[in-house]
């Protein structure tokens, strides 16, 4: 009897091998949404010493660098090393709606594409900040997109959104499921949607990202930050079979992924084996984040620390997602155990996908 069990257990094993914290550093990985902001070679010092490809995310967001620094920076970090740093451009909404506003863009995407970028982003100041002549916000969805998404459908560009905020955003502070969440709304009032019901809905914002991706249907959609769906692994697996074209990123989400976990570990290791194909990993590290205050909702990186602190960021999602290892995570009070997930899905989400989705483009 115990003969059988020990067969059979040695073959469930064979057909789900796992990585161990000692494989982290020689197994290929690729980190699909950083943001190398600062002009040194810290950053990619630390990801060949441990094993990452970078994808660094252009943002028009004010409390980055000019936009025209950021390309520089990434146009820079790309000839040190093309084979491990790669980025993704991003446009600005100023002059949105004017006649000459989708032939400009369209011109500066094609000329960060002969500069080597990967990706388009978009982000959460469509439907959050900007605003129409008549005082609505717009959404992704707004017509004055389709000339700029033709135009990346055409090439095969990937277009990487973060649209919204996670669902926290707008609960109470006490109905939060998270201690990073919490902290920052209540720091931060005027973030936090709750407060603020003039703002678009959270609901709202998910119905014209859905709209859009409905709209495009041969655009590459990459939901940055689990496409807000952070919350729920349902939720999220009913997006992923609605838009085939689509997958998603990680990035400064694993804390919702481990909450999740932690009340059901079959059903959230199930999702990622189903969604195996789906999944990129990411972390939204940023060298030289505005403020160490604008740190809470993201990787802590406190200055002068980014090494130490993204080796130890790397390190910890790699026991929770390749291996069965227990980690205390703060920002949700919890032993966490590790989803130990084949080294095959693994490879997967740490790389296979990543280089499938932001391939070398066509200059
Ligand atoms: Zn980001």
């Amino acid at each position: 009897m115990l003969a059988w069990v020990l067969v059979l257990s040695a073959v469930a094993r064979a057909g789900t091998t796992t990585y161990t914290d000692e494989d982290f550093a020689r197994v290929r990985k690729f980190d699909a949404h950083v943001h190398a902001n600062a002009d040194d070679r810290v950053f990619l010092d630390v990801a060949r010493q441990d094993g990452f490809e970078l994808l660094s995310i252009n943002v028009d967001y004010p409390d980055f660098p000019p936009l025209a620094v950021q390309a520089r920076i990434a146009h820079t970090l790309q000839a040190v090393d093309p084979a491990r740093f790669h980025f993704a451009t991003t446009f600005s909404m100023q002059g949105f709606g004017r006649a000459d506003w989708t032939d400009r863009t369209n011109r500066l995407i094609d000329a960060e594409i002969r500069h080597g970028a990967r990706a388009v982003k978009v982000w959460k100041n469509i439907g959050m900040v900007e605003k129409d002549a008549a005082g609505r916000f717009i959404m992704l969805d707004d017509p004055g997109f389709d000339g700029v998404m033709a135009h990346l459908e055409a090439r095969h560009v990937p277009l990487i959104a973060h649209q919204g905020e996670p669902k926290n955003c707008w609960l109470p502070l006490d109905a939060m499921t998270t201690e990073n969440d919490r902290s920052y709304f209540r720091d931060h009032p005027e973030y936090h949607m709750y407060l603020h019901p003039e703002m678009p809905s959270y609901e709202t914002l998910m119905a014209a990202r859905d709209r859009f991706v409905a709209r495009h249907p041969h655009l590459s959609f990459v939901g940055a930050h689990m496409a807000s769906l952070e919350w729920s692994v349902d939720a999220l697996a009913t997006f992923l079979d609605d838009y085939p074209q689509a997958v998603v990123d990680l990035a400064a989400r694993m804390t919702q992924v481990q909450y999740q976990s932690n009340a059901d570990h079959d059903k959230v290791r199930a999702f990622f084996i189903k969604y195996q194909d789906r999944i990129l990993y990411g972390t939204d590290l940023t060298e030289e984040p505005p403020s160490a205050d604008e740190r809470a909702q993201n990787p802590p990186i406190r200055p002068g620390e980014f090494r130490r602190e993204a080796d130890a960021f790397w390190r910890s999602d790699w026991t929770y997602l390749a291996t069965a290892g227990v980690q205390h995570v703060d920002a949700i009070e919890a032993d966490t155990p590790g989803l130990a997930l084949p080294t095959t899905v693994i490879d997967k989400i740490y790389y296979r996908n990543a280089k499938r989705v932001f391939r070398r483009l066509e200059p």
